[in-house]
């Protein structure tokens, strides 16, 4: 099937598109006839979750062969329930737990998946090299990736993290990972200094003849990737699902969906799931105070020159959200001349400004709606004194912006909260807004936490506790390209 890019008339097949992560031209991969080929939706309701998910993915990427055997491998046995991402029904509303992956963190559902895909893709492709994924990562992305591809053949990862830029736990996650194809690596110097050194890693090393010689090809595991975009309608259609089961309404109704937003994948993957098929009332942007997308929804203007907050939902600290582009793509009808320009008015100048008449259309499918730390922890407070129901910053995101929609829309449809962190990953925000006192390391806080509210620690965080080190290395920016080739050398 042919994927082009959001930018101009570049096509590849998904096998490509996969591989390559980013068109030639800057833009990303979409499928152009999303939503014109028949798709069975009220069928894909009826089936257990990861039967879903390979109907899913074989209607998006229809030229990768064996995806029900691609789905077991990806996910049997390593989420903690048997739905993926249950959903709880909390107050009036439901909130669609996407944390109960092997690393806790809602983007192990896409980056379990990947890892298979690349591994298909170059099947299909007769690809004999070794697939080297680089990564930099500011906590959760970094340990996601690393567990995806743990052990998969022909694919080799690096990790590299701000030395003392990330949590307690996150760091552990990292330096304790097992398998024999990972590397993590601490780089001194801060998040932008981590990413700056690895994209520099990427040119200084895709030229390299060594490499050539050895048959390796670099590829990052980064969100623009279809394969990690299209591994994530999947849970809008089991939240859909289980309230139809649960008699809560009758399939074809409206079904509203709250979400925690950085680089806008996860909601835009709730927009593909609506082309398809499946009833999706309106699709609730919500923002910390990087409020860039809910000023664009409000305005037209997508606008970055602003100053850059670090709060307490650092995963959504983002002031280019990639994957709208796709969204405009197709709001436009694939009128990739008018995105072309537009990202090329926002990195020259900063912003650009979306036709007026395309914003209509987006606001009609689209609410957008921001806040601040406190207000968040507020609603982390509030939810657990009415509702016993413990949730982490970025969900307090969320939560706060589905009270905020429902008081302003009047609707009454059903909410589906996206819930994307254990409340465990931030045990001192969370403490603190339910009234605790955040003492010690991360640990004795996460110990604190449990005590306090009785919610179990998550199986991958509470083993951590006690597990050997095995990536100790800390090296300076400018020595990432020599360490890899080291690193590869020795593999070999
Ligand atoms: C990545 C992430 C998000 C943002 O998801 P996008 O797809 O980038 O919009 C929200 N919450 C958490 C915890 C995340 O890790």
């Amino acid at each position: 099937m042919d994927y082009q890019s959001t930018r101009g008339a570049l096509f590849a097949d998904e096998a490509e598109a996969i591989l390559r992560g980013i068109a030639a031209d800057g833009g990303l991969f979409v499928d152009p006839t999303l939503g014109e080929r028949p798709f069975d939706w009220r069928h894909c309701l009826t089936l257990s979750p990861l039967e879903m998910q390979s109907m899913l993915l074989h209607h998006l990427l229809p030229g990768i062969p064996d995806m029900d055997a691609l789905v077991r491998r990806a996910y049997s046995g390593k989420f903690e329930t048997e739905d993926l991402t249950p959903l709880v029904s909390v107050g009036g509303d439901y909130v669609l737990e996407l944390f109960r992956g092997p690393t806790a963190a809602f983007k192990d559902v896409a980056l379990s998946m990947l890892p298979q895909l690349v591994a298909a893709a170059k099947e299909m492709r007769r690809d004999r090299s070794e697939t080297v994924v680089l990564t930099a990562t500011s906590g959760d992305t970094g340990k996601a990736a690393l567990e995806g591809f743990r052990d998969v053949a022909g694919t080799r990862i690096f990790v590299f993290f701000p030395h003392g830029g990330v949590s307690a736990v996150q760091r552990a996650q990292m330096v304790t990972q097992e398998g024999g194809n990972v590397t993590v690596c601490a780089v001194r110097g801060n998040f932008d200094d981590c990413q700056t050194g690895v994209k520099h890693a990427f040119a200084a090393l895709a030229g390299d003849g060594e490499l050539r010689a050895k048959d390796l090809e670099l590829t990052s595991a980064n969100s623009i990737n279809i394969g990690r975009l299209a591994p994530q309608l999947v849970y809008y259609f089991i939240a859909y699902a289980r309230l139809a089961e649960r008699g809560r309404i009758r399939v074809g109704d409206a079904v509203d969906y709250v979400v925690p937003t950085g680089n806008f994948g996860d909601i835009l993957a709730g927009w593909m799931a609506k082309r398809l098929g499946l009833p999706v009332g309106k699709l609730v942007c919500a923002s910390n105070a990087n409020r860039v997308l809910t000023d664009f929804f409000e305005s037209g203007v997508y606008d970055r020159r602003r100053g850059f907050f670090r709060t307490d939902s650092p995963s959504m600290d983002i002031l280019v959200s990639s994957n709208l582009e796709r969204l405009l793509f197709y709001v436009s009808g694939g009128n990739a001349a008018l995105v072309r320009r537009c990202m090329d008015e926002l990195s020259h100048s900063g912003l650009y400004r979306f036709p007026e008449e395309l914003m209509g259309r987006l606001r009609a499918e689209f609410a957008a709606f921001c806040c601040t730390d406190a207000e968040g922890a507020e609603e982390i407070g509030r939810l657990w004194r009415a509702e016993g129901y413990l949730c982490d910053p970025h969900t307090a995101v969320a939560v706060r912006a589905a009270r905020e929609y429902r008081g302003k829309s009047g609707s009454d449809a059903p909410l589906v909260i996206l819930s994307t962190a254990s409340p465990y990953k931030f045990p001192a925000a969370v403490l603190n807004a339910i009234g605790g006192a955040a003492q010690g390391d991360e640990f004795d806080q996460m110990d604190a936490l449990a005590r306090l509210s009785g919610v179990p620690v998550p199986r991958g965080l509470a083993s951590l506790r006690g597990k050997p080190e095995r990536h100790g290395d800390v090296i300076g920016v400018g020595e990432i390209p020599a360490y890899i080739k080291n690193k590869l050398s020795e593999d070999k």
